[in-house]
């Protein structure tokens, strides 16, 4: 029935064979993808769309499929390029009123009425005589302006976005203005995860090959090569996640050839992989018993993956896979002189850490985060930085992600060497009762670390897991020690006007963590302690741009009423003393009860300009520490009881 469903947008045989993908049909889908909350049907109609598309594409054109998948996920290029959208409001509106010869003022007016600037924009064209029908619009096209804008810059560029924008709603039909505008913004709002992207396109390439099969398939066949496909698709993307690579192979080879063509490659970052957090060494004995496991210091500086090509090139990727070689010129000056000869090319897992050159005492995360993000000079440099290695995921022309991390680790000291406060192996202990991994914590707080990762050793269980917060990579901190718990990362979308003291700067906070599944912000918490005035002013300053009179679409607000509301963007990390159930807040509702799930008593720790908003905690680890909390104090009134 979804095939059916979608095979309406074949406006009326107007999308043949080898001709360019119509956006009519592209936004069809969007909006079918919309109308329902049920993952799997959403993966249905996309599924059956992307078989279209694959199905109407010339024999050799893969870009079809490629650009129809970008603007399904509302991106134009791979992260690490960060080509990004998320063109200001005011822009926007001014384009529609120019298009549509509304006022910028009446068009204002509606969004404040509708919340979403999308159906503005298709309200406006939808009330507005056409004369001529204008000629349909097509993926390929679309996907080109969206770059030409995305791209613009120097002194003329918000005229000419302005004018492609114009153009583009000019020649919009039904639905198409609603999601161009919200392409635009940066957000789709369809609640289509890039997890149902990846599912539905691993799909649509095993239902392409039955149907060129000569050979009839049976029902148990096609189930299980639709679950394989979406698990190889899968798993290759997150070793190389670039569509831009991984779907020419798919469509040449097939969902069976890809795992051969596409695997990790120095100059594509790859997911990183993360850990559980644990509240007590013995939850590390429970889970690893009987098994090697090692810990490591968990240093407090800024992931970095550092590849080097066989080109000789280096480059150093955030945890978001951005390019931070602007931001690390001297790490790009001083990782030659760690690197043994017998190396041409690899992908070391590492931890960038301020340090204090003379006595090599390790500086708070804080230091480097006072660092630009972007062309940083190396004379200007007054926080060194020192890289910890702690795994080597590629190594000349190999990758070892499936290889055991004592292998790794070998290989790692074999061909890198420490150099005093510019490289150093990660220290490690392998010691396994509670006393020794206690003492190695307390020896990492001294040092100036955040805790221990605990991770397991050998055999299957030690292969990196890309993407994955992973059983097998456990993290202590010594916050846990002192009952507080894991911190959470929490996006801003609200803020409460200052009293007092405080009435030229917001008081206090509106806190939500993302759902990925649905796509939404879910609210959790008031936030008002852990502020010096001096950071109430720079909050103010990075927030003051983002004020929105109303919540975001995308926000699920519950019952929170604060002054104003926020775009998400910006990521706080928060303590927070306790969970509870909460009428009020919606983060996690339907997972542990109808209620949603709030923090007591957060207190704010520092930013988190590592993490985009949608990198933010998520529901189910919220859930899940709810769970742990409820299940550590009946434990506690349980031992009580017992004497
Ligand atoms: P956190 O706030 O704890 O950094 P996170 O979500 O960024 O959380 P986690 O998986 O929870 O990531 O913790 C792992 C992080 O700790 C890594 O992303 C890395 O930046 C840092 N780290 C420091 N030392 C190590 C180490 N020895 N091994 C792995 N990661 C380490």
């Amino acid at each position: 029935s979804a095939l059916s469903r979608t095979l309406e947008v074949d406006i009326n045989g107007g999308w043949k064979e080898g001709t360019p993908v119509p956006y009519a049909a592209l936004a069809h889908t969007f909006s079918l993808i919309e109308s329902t909350t049920k993952r799997l049907e959403k993966t249905a109609y996309l599924t059956s769309f992307l078989l279209l598309v694959i199905q109407r594409s010339a024999p050799g054109d893969y870009e079809s499929l490629l650009h129809t998948v970008y603007l399904c996920i509302n991106r134009l290029s791979p992260d690490y390029i960060g080509i990004e959208l998320g063109i200001g409001e005011s822009l926007l509106i001014k384009a529609i009123s120019e298009s549509t010869g509304r006022s910028a003022a009446t068009v204002k007016a509606d969004l404040k009425k509708e919340g979403d600037l999308g159906l503005v924009a298709q309200n406006s064209k939808n009330s507005q005589k056409t004369l001529f029908k204008p000629k349909p619009l097509t993926v390929p096209f679309i996907f080109k302006s969206l770059k030409e804008i995305a791209l613009a810059s120097g002194q003329a560029s918000q005229a000419k976005k302005v004018s492609i924008i114009t153009k583009l709603l000019a020649a919009c039909q039904g639905s198409e203005a609603k999601y161009i505008i919200r392409s635009l913004e940066g957000k789709l709002r369809i609640g289509n995860a890039e997890r149902t992207v990846v599912v539905a396109l691993a799909h649509a390439v095993v239902l392409a090959e039955r149907e060129n099969d000569t050979k009839k398939w049976s029902k148990e066949k096609l189930a299980s090569r639709l679950e394989q496909g979406a698990e190889i698709v899968k798993s290759v993307y997150s070793e190389l996640p670039s569509y831009d690579l991984v779907i020419p192979a798919l469509l040449e080879f097939g969902v069976d050839g890809l795992k051969q063509k596409c695997n990790l490659t120095p100059g594509v970052p790859l997911k990183p992989m993360l850990a559980k957090p644990t509240k007590a060494i013995g939850e590390v004995l429970d889970r690893f018993e009987n098994k090697r496991f090692t810990c490591e210091y968990k240093y407090d500086g800024e992931r970095a993956q550092v590849h080097k090509l066989p080109d000789g090139s280096l480059a150093v990727f955030s945890r978001n896979s951005e390019d931070m070689s602007k931001k690390y010129p001297d790490l790009v000056d001083q990782i030659p002189r760690c690197i043994k000869e017998s190396v041409n090319s690899f992908v070391l897992d590492a931890e960038a850490v301020a340090i204090e050159r003379s006595t090599g005492k390790l500086l708070p995360f804080q230091e480097l985060s006072k660092r630009k993000r972007k062309d940083v000079k190396l004379e200007d440099i007054e926080v060194k930085v020192c890289l910890f290695a702690f795994d080597l995921l590629y190594l000349n022309g190999e990758p070892l992600l499936q290889m055991s991390l004592s292998d790794r680790r070998n290989l790692l000291k074999e061909h890198f060497q420490a150099v005093d406060g510019e490289f150093q192996f990660a220290k490690s202990s392998d010691g396994e009762s509670v006393e020794e991994i206690q003492t190695f914590l307390e020896e990492s707080v001294k040092d100036g670390c955040e805790g221990l990762m605990v991770k397991m050793l050998e055999s299957e269980a030690s292969f990196y897991e890309p993407s994955r917060r992973s059983v097998n990579w456990l993290k202590i901190k010594k916050d846990y020690l002192a009952g507080i718990g894991d911190s959470l990362d929490l996006v801003v979308v609200g803020a409460y006007y200052g009293k007092g003291k405080r009435t030229n700067v917001y008081g206090a906070f509106l806190l939500a963590c993302y759902d990925a599944d649905a796509e939404e912000y879910q609210t959790i918490c008031k936030i008002g302690t852990g502020f010096s005035d001096e950071i109430l002013q720079a909050h103010y300053e990075t927030l003051k741009p983002l004020e929105q009179e109303k919540p975001r679409g995308d926000i699920k607000v519950g019952g929170a009423k604060p002054d104003i509301w926020f775009e998400p963007k910006v990521v706080w990390e928060v303590l927070t003393a306790d969970l509870s159930l909460s009428p009020i807040y919606t983060a996690a509702q339907g997972l542990v009860e109808d209620r949603g799930i709030s923090l007591r008593f957060p207190r704010f720790i520092r930013i988190r300009d590592d993490k985009a908003e949608d990198d933010a905690t998520g529901p189910e680890q919220i859930a899940e520490m709810y769970e742990r909390q409820a299940l550590s104090h009946s434990k506690g009134r349980k031992g009580k009881k017992g004497g």
